[in-house]
């Protein structure tokens, strides 16, 4: 009989892991993410990974590809109809409803940092789970909170060194504005239906503005000439993105009028903006995308409420800041790193280690009962700066080598002197065993 191969598991299509590289370069950026967000008066919200999927049908929209084509829709043992978040607002809304919070002082001010899941085409910068940092300022309706919050995206940026970004930004007006220019606009694109994207085609009738936003090569060259939404607003509409434009000029930041930016979800309201590379072109990265939402409570059982928030994707922030050459280098995991030599000298190696850790110092045992070479060649890959080396002949009389892995010194020190003699590298918080 032959046994059947044990299986090698991948990760699921369109997933990946996130390893300790990885990961250092999130945590940079969420760093920043969140002092920028904090300095802003932002509180952090995390709502669950999964909810009712009425609520995104409702919020982002029935009729929108997140909602058709791209959300993990499952029902639950006890029969309910759940969804693994496909975005971030439309589950903030709902805690906003959920816990009163209109009764706050407002706006109020939200930041999230979440794992985002569409069933996607995968492709570089596309994939099928990806995380977002994010913020919404909900319940105000003011120019100066949309030039805060697109603000708020700039800083991030800003402050993780990057100077090749630009802002692109548009206002979208709301139905009222629609109604005169949705017309014109399927009237521009009617007479090249059938050359059009077959998805676009479908499009045309009930979400025509997508079709501006379409990167189908098919579609691409009939968006020229195409009628603008700008100049189609309500003078109303027209001076509230008059006013977001004059307040983000006070603010010195930098603009560029994008009059095709429509956004793929629904509820997005008057003002939007992403922000892209300054010199690269392509459907995947937008590293930062938002809007004003001012129909999205409503529409998910909440009295009329304004807000505004964006989404900003770490897997392209990532990426972005690598080609930048603006990734972090990779931390060293230690500082010392303990070699131990001969009987008994593997307890006490141990015992070192537990008392470097307990006073903040990051401290790695050399396991497997090595030479001494083996050892102090894994101490200079760990990128230690120093190696405690325990011998049991030096731990007999009480004493261990401590060597400086920069300059090759070495010299000898009593066992009860290394945490005094190496606690100056101590990055952690150090903490008191308690007494016995
Ligand atoms: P795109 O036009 O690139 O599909 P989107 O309009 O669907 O983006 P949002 O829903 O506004 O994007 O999400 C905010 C940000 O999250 C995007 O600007 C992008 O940086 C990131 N993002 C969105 N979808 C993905 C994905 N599938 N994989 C990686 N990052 C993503
Ligand atoms: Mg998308």
């Amino acid at each position: 009989m032959t046994s059947s191969p044990v299986r090698q598991f991948q990760t699921p299509r369109g997933t990946r892991d996130l390893l300790p590289e990885d990961y250092s370069v999130h945590a940079h950026i969420l760093s920043h993410a969140r002092e920028q967000a904090r300095l802003a008066g932002f509180g952090f919200i995390e709502p669950p990974t999964f909810e009712q999927a009425e609520l995104f049908a409702r919020g982002v929209g029935e009729g929108t590809d997140i909602v058709e084509k791209e959300m993990y829709i499952f029902e639950d043992r006890g029969g309910d109809r759940l969804a693994l978040r496909p975005e971030g607002t439309a589950s903030v809304c709902r805690a906003y409803l959920q816990h009163g919070m209109a009764n706050l002082s407002q706006p109020v001010k939200l930041a999230y940092h979440l794992p985002i899941f569409r069933y996607e085409r995968p492709q570089a910068g596309r994939f099928r789970q990806h995380t977002q940092f994010g913020v919404e300022a909900i319940g105000v309706r003011d120019a100066g909170l949309d030039a805060e919050v697109i603000d708020l995206g700039w800083r991030v940026a800003e402050s993780l060194g990057l100077t090749d970004l630009k802002i692109l930004l548009n206002s979208i007006g709301d139905i009222e504005d629609r109604r005169a220019y949705v017309p014109l606009l399927k009237a521009h694109f009617e007479p090249h239906l059938d050359r059009i994207a077959p998805d676009d085609q479908a499009r045309w009738d009930r979400a025509p503005m997508r079709l501006l936003d379409s990167k189908d090569d098919r579609t691409k060259p009939f968006q020229t000439g195409a009628p603008i939404i700008t100049d189609h607003l309500r003078p109303e509409s027209a001076a509230y993105y008059d006013s977001v434009k004059s307040h983000l000029e006070a603010l010195g930041i930098p603009y560029e009028e994008r009059p095709t930016l429509v956004r793929g979800l629904d509820y997005y309201t008057h003002t939007v903006f992403e922000i892209v590379p300054a010199h690269a072109d392509g459907s995947q990265v937008t590293v930062l995308a938002g809007g004003r939402y001012d129909g999205l409570i409503e529409q998910i059982g909440g009295p009329p409420t304004p807000g505004i928030g964006f989404g900003m994707g770490l897997e392209r922030m990532a990426h972005h800041l690598r080609e930048q050459d603006l990734a972090p280098d990779e931390q060293s995991t230690t500082d010392v790193l303990i070699a131990a030599l001969g009987e008994g000298a593997d307890v006490a190696a141990s015992r070192i280690a537990g008392d470097l850790r307990r006073r903040g110092v990051a401290a790695t045992l050399a396991f497997g009962g090595r030479s001494l070479k083996a050892q102090l060649r894994q101490a200079n890959r760990s990128g230690a700066r120093f190696a405690v080396i325990a011998g049991a002949r030096d731990l007999a009389d009480g004493n261990v080598t401590i060597r400086d892995l920069q300059t090759s010194d070495q010299r000898q020190v009593a066992v009860g002197d290394i945490v005094s003699e190496l606690a100056g590298l101590a990055t952690g918080r150090e903490y008191t065993q308690p007494q016995d």
